[in-house]
């Protein structure tokens, strides 16, 4: 056997699971030798230590030796039977306990020698232990369960921690001369870590808690590197290809910002130029545009969608949802109107004939920019000549999804957009890939939005403060939670509330707007709003990304404590976008969880979305943060991304400067084996580049 099939056997045939077995493994995600073996504990407990039973103390878990004397079945009910074993060492007498464990009475024997961790109790001056664990002594001195530090596996209902510990040693211990060392060598210097195989081993088994840390350390290096130096491929193969030399300083992109209302910011002038160098060199872009809500990234995007449109390509802007794609069409409409550019929108809505023509229209070139939703990547949509891609909102969007539209193009270059900033580690680890363009200030007047979070009992007030802001001239959002859970049910009650709010709001105009509506009465509303006609917009989250009403200064969110933070964040976004002073008021039942608590505090507190990025990440974790989808394709193993951020930055860099000195990794090829392995999703987009 050697060691590189063993690692792809399916875990049926690994050695001590079998048929039954392999179905609840793959439940946790095992199904293969290689999966299993980098299923690491989540805790471990220290049974290295015998404590005399005369010494041990109750209240603690312990671990003790000594010959069964006597066994008894003591109670038996419906759900409940107990046994007791006394268990006697030098020092003195213990009651061993079990709780609904039959088959104890099946091996447990008088005369024994037994080794018994648990937790100890004293009940009417004598001592028990209620047993975790036990072990037969006869004669084979290596357990697994007890006497050394033993590892607690995430599992699931019919795989036993016994069951996992003695399938991972003896496949471990099988395996060991073929765990080869897949790290460089210099680098296994620099940083001190141990070899892979004694990695792999202590972190399973440790031998004390020293090599247990080491072997961690290792590890979380070693995941983080292979991760970073995929990314690192990716990122040299993209570079290596033949992209477009855009004319950027074409006189459609002067025009353009000439024409703006506003002068750009530094840090807007500063990511144009970056972007527009990027364009203008033969090399394909792949660039991450970062910036918070309200920072101006839209005419960032127009400009470089306007670079390639002036120097003879079609250019293409995807988003999320048919909301969005049509607020940008509709604002890509109103900047371009003087700049004689037609922007077509592309939505599944659309009626089939429709489609069609816009379809054709793409594929003869008629059409320069297309603005549009997945509709944009199906397989019927060909473009002529597809030369720049912005894709809005991109958490939203999976990494394939990326792939497939800038497939659409003889290397077409890429700008990627995040609505919410996301912090630098994240973006390191899932975009490492990309180049990054940071806004960091917002155009100068805004004022940070007043948020207050309050509970029912000030609801009164509130609607008198929105009353008197109306009739200042400015205008409000109401919004409703719509989980997809609840979707009927939540969409009833945003319903019921606006009728209320009809009412309520008597003398103004209140509308509601949400997803299951028409396309025309979304777009009505939509206009109508902008116009200043509705003075109360009542929305579900159709509204959270993208929606730009700088007269609208008020935004009530109801039910706040169902939101995720990025979302308020998003949705508060909507407000504070001219000079106005702005208010957002988070209402809330009296009861919410801690968690929540803690949200709208971190709301109130700040207006800083890289800020309010960081403290997501830190209370719902990369996973939540991110959504499984995502996130499921980095899916690290054991590196912690907040805990774990020096070693980061570390392998990071190492991992790119090795690419950079052997791009092909030519003297390598275990780390290669190591990273496809590890990574072939990220390995293989790295050849298809
Ligand atoms: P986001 O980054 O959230 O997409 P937008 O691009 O929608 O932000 O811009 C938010 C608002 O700020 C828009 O109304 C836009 O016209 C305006 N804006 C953008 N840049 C500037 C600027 N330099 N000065 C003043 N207003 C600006
Ligand atoms: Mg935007």
């Amino acid at each position: 056997m050697t060691s590189l099939k063993s690692f792809t056997t399916p875990i049926r045939y690994v050695k001590g699971v079998g048929e039954k077995k392999s179905k609840l493994f793959s439940k946790v995600g095992i199904n293969t030798l290689y999966d299993l073996f980098w299923h690491f504990p989540s805790y471990y407990e220290d049974r290295t230590h015998i404590v005399p039973i005369a010494r041990t103390s109750p209240g603690k878990r312990q671990v003790i030796q000594g010959k069964v004397l006597l066994i008894d079945k003591v109670k038996s009910g419906k759900n409940l039977s107990i046994f007791k074993a006394v268990v006697r060492d030098k020092s003195g007498l213990i009651c061993a306990i079990w709780y609904n464990q039959d088959y104890i009475i099946k091996i447990l024997k008088k005369d024994q020698e037994v080794v018994i961790s648990g937790k100890i109790e004293k009940r009417f001056r004598e001592k028990q232990i209620l047993v975790d664990d036990f072990e037969i002594l006869n004669g084979v001195e290596d357990s697994l369960n007890l006497k050394r530090i033993v590892p607690f596996y995430p599992l699931t209902e019919g795989i036993s921690q016994r069951v996992i510990r003695k399938i991972m040693k003896i496949n471990l211990e099988e395996n060991y001369p073929y765990l080869a060392e897949h790290l460089p060598l210099s680098l296994k210097k620099k940083y001190f870590l141990i070899p892979f195989r004694e990695a792999l081993i202590n972190i399973h088994f440790p031998k004390d808690f020293f090599w247990q840390r080491r072997a961690y350390r290792r590890l979380v290096f070693d995941e983080l590197f292979l991760l970073q130096a995929a990314l690192a491929l990716k990122k040299r193969d993209y570079k290596k290809e033949e992209g477009i030399k855009f004319k950027v300083e074409n006189d459609l992109v002067k025009n353009f910002l000439n024409s703006l209302p506003f002068s750009l910011t530094p840090s807007q002038r500063m990511v144009i130029n970056e972007i527009l160098e990027d364009m203008a060199s033969p090399q394909p872009m792949n660039r991450l545009l970062q910036g918070d809500v309200g920072s101006g990234k839209t005419v960032v995007a127009i400009t470089s969608l306007l670079a390639a449109i002036g120097s003879g390509y079609q250019a293409a802007l995807m988003a999320p949802t048919e909301i969005l794609a049509q607020q940008h069409y509709l604002r890509a409409k109103e900047f371009l109107s003087s700049l004689n550019i037609q922007p077509f929108l592309l939505i599944s809505e659309l009626k089939q004939k429709e489609k069609e023509k816009i379809k054709n229209e793409i594929r003869a070139g008629t059409v320069k920019l297309i603005i549009g939703t997945h509709a944009l990547i199906q397989k019927e949509v060909q473009f002529r000549e597809l030369g720049m891609v912005v894709i809005d909102e991109q958490h939203r969007f999976g990494v394939m999804q990326r792939a497939t539209l800038r497939g659409k193009g003889r290397c077409p270059d890429v700008l990627v957009m995040t609505a919410t900033p996301i912090p630098r580690t994240l973006a390191l680890a899932c975009y490492g890939d990309l180049d990054v363009s940071v806004i960091d200030e917002l155009p100068p007047g805004r004022k940070s939005v007043i948020t207050r979070w309050t509970s029912e009992d000030k609801r009164r007030w509130v609607y008198q403060f929105v009353s008197s802001r109306i009739r200042e001239g400015r205008q409000v959002y109401f919004v409703y939670p719509l989980i997809e859970e609840s979707e009927e049910i939540d969409l009833k009650a945003a319903q019921d509330m606006a009728e209320r709010l009809k009412n309520i709001f008597s003398q103004f105009e209140v509308e509601l707007l949400h997803g299951k509506m028409k396309r025309e009465e979304k777009e009505l509303i939509m206009r109508q709003f902008y116009q200043g006609r509705i003075n109360i917009m009542v929305c579900t989250t159709v509204i959270e990304v993208g929606i730009d009403v700088p007269n609208a200064t008020i935004m009530v969110i109801e039910n706040a404590e169902r939101f995720g933070i990025a979302q308020l964040h998003q949705l508060r976004g909507r407000v504070g976008r001219a000079g106005l002073q702005s208010y957002c008021f988070l209402l809330t039942g009296k009861r919410i969880s801690e968690e929540a608590v803690k949200r709208m505090k971190v709301m109130c507190r700040t207006n800083d979305g890289f800020q309010i990025a960081e403290e997501d990440l830190k209370l719902r974790g990369p996973g939540e943060f991110f959504g499984t989808r995502q996130w499921g394709m980095f899916d690290l193993k054991i590196a912690n991304l907040l805990r774990d951020q020096k070693i980061l930055n570390l392998a990071r860099r190492e991992a790119f400067n090795l690419i950079r000195e052997s791009p092909l990794l030519n003297n390598y090829p275990l780390l290669i084996k190591a990273i496809k392995r590890r990574f072939p999703y990220q390995w293989e987009l790295s050849k298809v580049g």
